[in-house]
């Protein structure tokens, strides 16, 4: 049995592997996304209720099923534990299926899960709290950095950027382009456009993509950004009439982060209302960090293929 037929056999233990896996690590996602935001330490001490503080059990920390079990509710405390929690977990747990799915086992379905359990943080903590940590989009361009000497010593690895310049210029390409348009709207509209926060965020997934991966992903992140949010403004305006049209669009946006919050994550949503008042005082705040992660995603899957069908179109827009 050659190695390629023996890796077939394994196919469908190591598809439920990489769930089961992603499940587990969509629970360590929880603890960053939770604590992060609060300076705590990831590591320890261990899971506890966000509620009562009580340690969790192990036996109460299957992901999702746990939460199923308990029926949303503190074993402890009784009180209502987010949905959010399982729907990281949920998500995860499918993104690894569907990495290994992509890429099967080669070095690139580890690496490739740890950038979309990343993404999955980025989006999740810029959704409850509206910041990105620090400990994803700086240290992940050194990680990036670090990927791409692994795909100039293994062509066949399959990873997206191959040579570290490429890389480079991924970063140097993505801080420099949202730095810009945050100092152009600063300039030119005299309010903050983007924030650091997501000039570092498309520097790091740079380093993942390279230069073309960034360009695709800002593009992609803009579209999915006005097709996501002129949806919530529609829905929204459908909901509530009545509001004041010139910041309707910001209360949308308010009300959307509200949402995807939840009713139980109460400390952090009372949390980023409160932050949210100081940031509203400087100008309307945009969060892109989600749009940008998404679309990195995307981009890790089904980049390659993406950026031939936009050469192919730019061809046909040619020969027209
Ligand atoms: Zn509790």
């Amino acid at each position: 049995m050659s190695l390629e037929q023996a890796l077939d056999q394994l196919d469908t233990p190591f598809l439920i592997s990489s769930f089961i896996f992603g499940g587990l690590v969509g629970s360590f996602a929880n603890v960053c996304i939770s604590r992060w935001p609060h300076g705590e330490s990831v590591v320890s001490p261990r899971s506890r209720c966000p509620k009562c503080k009580n340690s969790i059990a192990w036996y109460d920390n299957f992901p999702v099923i746990s939460w199923l079990i308990l029926g949303a509710k503190c074993r402890n405390c009784g009180l209502p534990i987010s949905w959010l929690y399982p729907l990281v977990e949920a998500i995860t747990a499918v993104s690894f299926a569907l990495v290994y799915l992509r890429f099967g086992a080669i070095i690139a379905a580890p690496i490739y899960m740890f950038f979309v359990v990343c993404m999955i943080i980025v989006t999740f903590q810029d959704l409850t709290d509206w910041t990105i940590p620090d400990e994803i989009s700086v240290w992940g361009i050194f990680i990036g950095l670090g990927v791409a000497f692994i795909g100039m010593f293994f062509p066949a690895a399959e990873l997206r950027v191959t040579t570290p310049i490429d890389a480079l210029l991924g970063i140097a390409l993505g801080g420099g382009i949202i730095f810009t348009i945050d100092r152009l709207t600063l300039i030119l509209l005299k309010k903050p456009g983007m924030g650091m926060g997501d000039v570092k965020l498309l520097a790091m997934i740079g380093s993942f993509v390279g230069w073309q991966g960034v360009l695709a992903t800002l593009m992609l992140a803009c579209l999915l950004g006005s097709v996501i949010g002129v949806s919530m403004i529609l829905y929204f305006k459908s909901r509530g009439e009545g509001e004041g049209s010139a910041t309707e669009a910001d209360a949308s946006g308010k009300n959307g982060d509200d949402t995807a919050g939840g009713d139980v994550k109460t400390e952090t949503v009372i949390r980023s209302a409160e932050d949210d008042e100081d940031i509203t005082l400087e100008g309307h705040y945009l969060p892109f960090g989600p749009y940008l992660a998404l679309a990195g995603v995307v981009y890790i899957f089904i980049g390659p293929e993406l950026i031939a069908m936009y050469i192919g179109w730019a061809n046909l827009a040619g020969t027209l």
